[in-house]
């Protein structure tokens, strides 16, 4: 618990309960409990969850993140994407975030996986919009152009923290490859263009806000900013609490910025995917955002 910030626990501990069996017995993943997420309960409860596909073993070794880490033991299994839309359907989902490790063992670092499962949910359930949160490809444009293909409404990838941290904190990974992957998206495609970052990783307040300038100009329309947790002591220890000071600060430049900045304690990058996007609907007055 953050100070005095509690987690929601929405709906009955059968309904959680009942997602989760639902998902074991669909072999399906979600980072929600790999990457333990602090909104689970909430997410459950609300009978939405963020899909993990292509396996739970990372190729990346991000300081913050709770994932494990190494040489993936499969590769991705070509059925996913079907038992993944099966699951859409008997959830009855409006709104469907997928996910997955970083899989550099792979030749399209699994584009072809995200653009399987897209396909298959819009084939069983075309009223479901689907947000993807992407890796970087290890910069591949041609992987993310197969994933824009099949028209996700929106393309998410995280850039996690301001730029002087990346080494640090996103071994393997750069801001550079991030930001030319959201501008390739926005320039693109009808994609809605989505990041989001941790903050209390050692950043600072001016950081967060040059990097929010960065983002719109890359084309980013929704950004979310959340306060790191250290999932256990193998993490990175979190270097300071943010106060709601800040993260109202950087809802407002956000604001001036032209970009719908979600931000506080417990926001996550695909917390309330469907509310964001609804808000960002409404705001411009269009289906698409
Ligand atoms: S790339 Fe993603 S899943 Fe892999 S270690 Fe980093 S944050 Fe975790």
């Amino acid at each position: 618990m953050i100070d005095g910030v509690r987690p929601k626990m929405p709906g009955r501990p059968s309904q959680r309960h009942e997602v989760k069996v639902r998902l074991r017995r669909a072999g399906l993943l979600t980072v929600c409990e790999e990457a333990r997420c602090p909104n689970v309960c909430e997410c459950f409860g609300a009978q939405t969850a963020t899909f993990l596909i292509m396996g739970k073993v990372c190729t990346r070794s991000c300081r913050f993140c709770a994932i494990e880490k190494g040489q993936p033991p499969e590769a991705p299994d070509s059925d996913e994407a079907r038992r993944l839309a099966e699951a859409v359907v008997e959830l009855d989902l409006a709104h469907t975030v997928i996910t997955s490790v970083t899989r550099d063992d792979l030749p399209d670092g699994g584009a072809a996986m995200f653009a399987a499962c897209i396909r298959e949910i819009k084939h069983r359930r075309p009223e479901t919009t689907v947000e993807v949160l992407v890796p970087d490809f290890a910069g591949r444009k041609e992987s993310l152009t197969t994933v824009l293909l099949e028209k996700p409404e929106v393309l998410n990838h995280n850039v996690e923290t301001v730029a002087r941290l990346v080494d640090q904190v996103r071994p393997g990974a750069s801001l550079k490859r991030s930001l030319s992957l959201l501008r390739q998206a926005a320039e693109t495609s009808d994609a809605v263009v989505k990041s989001g970052l941790m903050v209390g990783l050692g950043e600072e307040d001016s950081e967060v806000g040059e990097l929010l300038g960065q983002l719109a100009d890359a084309g980013c329309r929704v950004v979310t900013i959340g306060q790191y947790l250290q999932p256990s002591k193998t993490q990175c220890a979190v270097q300071r609490q943010v106060s709601e000071s800040a993260f109202s600060s950087w809802r407002s430049l956000g604001h001036s910025l032209g970009l719908h900045v979600v931000a506080g304690p417990l926001v996550r990058s695909s917390y309330q995917a469907k509310e964001v996007l609804d808000a960002l609907r409404l705001a411009n007055g269009s289906s698409r955002g």
